[in-house]
């Protein structure tokens, strides 16, 4: 029968699972590029019980991927710091929530870093997860362009990244003020954003962090 050779199973089972479960937890982490988010989640992760869901990671480990249908276009958005449509993003974003779930029914706590950073993936989250999963609140992380910018050129000596130097920069602080500031601002007004001043060293701004996290736990 064609449903034993393309089966369902795993798709269903997760969704059966979900269902007899407490819902995904979900704090959006953003900020700036170079604000710090990749650096502070890795170290909320050793304190609090956290999976690291980056975007930017994910769409980078997507484009790399031998067979990848969508490579090509990952590759010229990131390089003009454009916003990639957020089908890809969501469904990376949703394989890699499944995948930590199926592995661990009790890892339902995600920290997804780098989203949403427009309106177009603002609306695909709430098309594709509402019901599915709870967004918490936001974490963000307020630093000026300049230090931004600062921290990705120092970055970019060694990250390899090909988005780390000044043109790209440019354009990533434009998408960044046109594009996230506004669905920041949505948020605020929901009462849901958790700001930290996230100019200051790695150690000052995640004491703050970490009494935002033991508050909503
Ligand atoms: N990106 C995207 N959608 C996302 C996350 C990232 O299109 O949801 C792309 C976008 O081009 C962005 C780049 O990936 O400029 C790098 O994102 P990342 O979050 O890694 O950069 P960071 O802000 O951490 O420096
Ligand atoms: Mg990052």
């Amino acid at each position: 029968m064609l449903g034993r050779l393309f089966s369902t199973a795993p798709i269903q089972s997760f969704l059966h699972r979900v269902s007899r479960m407490m819902k995904p937890q979900v704090v959006f982490v953003l900020g700036g590029p170079g604000a710090g988010k990749g650096t502070q989640c890795s170290r909320i992760v050793e304190c609090f019980n956290y999976t690291h869901l980056s975007a930017g990671d994910l769409l980078r480990a997507e484009r790399g991927r031998e067979g990848s249908e969508c490579g090509q276009l990952i590759d010229t958005f990131i390089k003009d710091g454009k916003i990639v449509p957020v089908e890809i993003t969501i469904s990376l974003l949703r394989k890699a929530m499944e995948e930590t779930i199926q592995k661990d029914q009790e890892k339902i706590r995600f920290l997804i870093d780098g989203f949403p950073r427009n309106e177009d993936n603002l609306q695909g989250w709430n098309r594709d997860m509402d019901g599915k999963a709870d967004v918490k609140f936001v974490l963000f992380f307020d630093c000026n362009n300049q230090t931004c910018v600062n921290r990705c050129l120092e970055r970019g000596r060694s990250s390899g990244r090909s988005d780390d130097n000044r043109e790209s920069l440019e354009k990533r602080i434009q998408t960044y003020q046109q594009s996230t500031r506004p669905i920041i601002d949505l948020y605020e007004k929901q009462g849901k954003v958790r700001t930290v001043d996230a100019s200051r060293s790695v150690e000052e701004v995640f004491a703050d962090v970490k009494s935002i996290l033991d508050k909503e736990g």
